[in-house]
């Protein structure tokens, strides 16, 4: 066997094992989030958007992307938060520790 080979055999095996290890970690990720999910009943996300000033913190720190910045009429200052996606939260609570104006409160029903 020639050298060459070798090595493209070496990269490819790599390769594979890293796609390996990155599915295998997706599916703990998945069922991590899915067991959690079910001692979850029901999860409230509020924002009080006379407090939000739109900075778009919980976006960043929300590592289920609950939130979305969005133009409401009835608060044309500035965007405000949306929790849109609120079902999917897994009560890490990074958006309620992490608002500068306190403007999230999450609660389990
Ligand atoms: S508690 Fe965590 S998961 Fe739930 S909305 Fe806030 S940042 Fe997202």
């Amino acid at each position: 066997m020639c050298y060459n080979t070798v090595i493209n055999f070496s990269r490819k095996l790599t390769e594979d094992m890293n796609n390996i290890r990155l599915t295998q970690s997706i599916k703990i990720l998945m069922l991590d989030r899915a067991d959690i999910k079910r001692l979850i009943e029901m999860v409230n996300v509020k924002v009080d958007w006379n407090k939000c000033n739109g900075d778009g913190v919980c976006v960043d720190v929300c590592p289920v992307d609950v939130f979305e910045l969005q133009d409401l009429p009835e608060h044309s200052d500035t965007q405000k938060s949306v929790p849109v996606r609120a079902d999917d939260c897994i009560l890490c609570m990074a958006c309620v520790t992490q608002c500068p104006t306190e403007a999230i409160t999450v609660e389990e029903e």
